[in-house]
């Protein structure tokens, strides 16, 4: 029987196996941004719209990630159990969901006093 303590470092190694692969695709579309930039043969237009591209592309990528028990969104730990926030769209760990849970209930409590 696995231990819940070999279960959680084998659920950080997966973890950190896709933030890894995640960080590589931000740098990847970085580089090509920057690339982009550089080259004095493209038109300001084109690379305006091939720039344009690379951000929707990774804003999609961060999209996913959001949406994927990959890391805590607040402190980034991969190594706690995460909670999907479905008021917050993403994952939490349990001291960021407990914290946002707060907030929001405090912010409830503020603006019902208001009215
Ligand atoms: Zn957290």
């Amino acid at each position: 029987m696995i231990s819940h303590s070999s279960l959680k470092k084998v659920r950080y190694v997966f973890r950190t196996v896709l933030y890894l692969k995640y960080k590589e695709e931000q740098r990847i579309f970085s580089k090509k941004i920057d690339k982009i930039n550089k080259d004095d043969l493209i038109s300001y237009d084109d690379k305006k719209k091939m720039i344009n591209n690379l951000i929707s592309q990774e804003e999609n990528l961060n999209l996913i990630k959001r949406f994927y028990p990959i890391s805590c969104i607040l402190c980034g730990t991969r190594m706690e159990d995460l909670i999907f926030l479905l008021d917050f769209s993403g994952y939490f760990c349990d001291d960021c969901s407990k914290m946002l849970r707060k907030s929001k209930s405090e912010n409830f409590k503020s603006l019902n006093s208001l009215c």
